[in-house]
């Protein structure tokens, strides 16, 4: 595998193909040369911070840095002074490339000219260098540096190509922010490894997916928010019939909005797991009948397996719940500056664990019942998914979005308790309450009732939409 002349190979190729960002487009002869041009500015820097708003001076700085061989930080435009000051010493980048923001944290910064154009050959780098620098999206706690290598970032986007049979043909529609593995690394350096189209639509509106079907993209990427938001917009949902795929990924896909896109848009929305550290690891194929709840199998050169606690084997049978740990090409080095909890996250024997607790069936589906830290009930002996309790009370009328966690309990160890936005007005959130506990002890077992259910206006979330459950009041 040759991390420098592979990572883009359809930029390489080229072609008459387009990139869109916003309102901006250019070619790929026009992009590759913006792009080479900046690699003689980059003389002595071996890491370089993006100001990651989605432009294209973004996908010319991120594409430029890469071909020139220098690691890229990207770093989130609505980050805060002390967040933003904490990545940037964290990551020990060397200068900004591209615009900078007016905080700038006192680093240099090399412009980048969208009008330039050069024909250098990309630089010849080892396949282990480090091609990125990812911040986690900070769900459970700071954002962590994930240091990802050449080598598994070109791994992660052949599977995915494999798997969704991903061509030069397609143009990806998406509306992600240009930080994090998902909107970045797949959304972009996926459609620039393969010669295809990409129509970043800015904010991921469903009129601007919309539009993007009209203009002829194929596939579309969103996370669950959007998904959401577009089975809430029939007419926009409808424009989305001429796709070849839509994904979803980040974060769990709620039932009853997969089952209304499907109405809407004729096709089952495909989901994706995985996360900073893995790039990609479970996907549903595009030549599989999507299920809802479930993310699929692992992609081309992944291996996945289900752990107890104590490192017992939990039987793939569709039911048992364990922890989720990963081997393969696609993962990343290590927390940057952090042994200790690099160390903490590989067991002996190899394999990576990912926090995550799944469910995996005969034939390799895996279901995400949620994370071990805040999605692992425990209460009165039993284990219980967090994400089991949440899809019931989705199916319920009065709910529009929810979230159960487990609080402290003298009694029970932790006792369930259930966020919810209700769908409308309540009018006696007790008499509510007891009805949606009641629906949940009539599908699912008794002990999986929420001891308490709290009326909310919104939850908390982050620029990737996920719940960030350590927010939620009380408790
Ligand atoms: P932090 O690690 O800082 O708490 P984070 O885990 O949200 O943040 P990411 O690496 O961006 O940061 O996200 C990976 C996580 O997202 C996974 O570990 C998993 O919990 C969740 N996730 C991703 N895809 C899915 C999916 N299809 N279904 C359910 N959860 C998903
Ligand atoms: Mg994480």
């Amino acid at each position: 595998m040759d991390g420098a002349l592979h990572l883009l190979t359809g930029l390489e190729a080229g072609g008459p193909t387009r990139v869109r960002v916003g309102a901006d487009g250019t070619t790929y002869g026009d992009l590759r040369g913006a792009a080479a041009a900046v690699a003689p500015t980059l003389t002595g820097l071996t890491r370089v911070a993006v100001h990651a708003e989605p432009t294209l001076s973004t996908v010319v700085a991120v594409v430029g840095a890469l071909r020139a061989g220098v690691a890229v930080v990207p770093v989130p435009p609505d980050s805060g002074v002390r967040e933003r000051a904490h990545l940037l010493t964290d990551s020990g980048a060397q200068a900004w490339l591209g615009p900078a923001p007016d905080d700038d944290g006192g680093l240099p910064v090399v412009p980048v000219d969208l009008a330039a154009r050069a024909d250098t050959e990309p630089a010849v780098v080892d396949p282990s260098a480090t091609a990125l620098l990812l911040y986690t999206s900070g769900t459970t706690g700071l954002p962590k540096g994930v240091v990802l290598s050449r080598a598994a970032v070109v791994a992660g986007l052949d599977a995915l190509a494999d798997a969704w049979a991903w061509t030069a043909d397609d143009v990806l529609a998406h509306g992600l922010p240009l930080f994090h593995v998902h909107g970045l690394v797949l959304g972009v350096l996926g459609v620039l490894r393969r010669g295809s189209g990409l129509h970043h639509v800015g904010r991921p509106r469903p009129e601007a997916y919309a539009t993007a079907a009209r203009d002829g993209a194929t596939l579309f990427f969103g996370v669950p928010t959007v998904w959401s938001r577009i089975a809430e917009s029939p007419d926009d949902a409808r424009a989305l019939r001429s796709a070849r795929l839509l994904v979803s990924g980040s974060a769990a896909l709620p039932v009853p909005v997969f089952e209304r896109v499907a109405e809407l848009t004729g096709h089952h929305v495909v989901e994706r797991y995985g996360m900073s550290e893995t790039l990609i690891t479970v996907a549903t194929r595009a030549d599989a009948q999507p299920r809802a709840g479930w993310v699929g199998v692992p992609v081309a050169g992944v291996e996945t397996r289900l752990r107890t606690e104590d490192g017992d084997d939990v039987p793939h049978d569709g039911d048992s719940v364990g922890r989720l740990e990963v081997r393969g090409a696609t993962l990343f080095d290590g927390y940057l500056g952090n042994p200790d909890a690099t160390a903490r996250s590989w067991t002996d024997d190899g394999w990576f664990r990912t926090g995550d607790v799944a469910v995996v069936d005969e034939h390799g589906w895996h279901r995400i019942v949620g994370r071990e830290s805040t999605d692992l009930i425990k209460s009165g002996g039993y284990r219980i998914g967090a994400g089991e309790v949440e899809t019931v009370l989705l199916g319920h009328d009065a709910v529009r979005e929810c979230a159960v966690v487990g609080e402290a309990d003298d009694d029970l160890g932790q006792r369930i308790v259930a966020y919810v936005v209700p769908a409308g007005p309540v009018d006696d959130q007790e008499s509510t309450a007891a009805e949606l506990t009641a629906h949940v002890g009539e599908q699912l077992s008794a002990h999986k009732r929420p001891r308490a259910v709290r009326f909310v206006d919104s939850l908390p979330r982050n620029a990737m939409g996920k719940v960030q459950k350590t927010l939620l009041p009380g408790g």
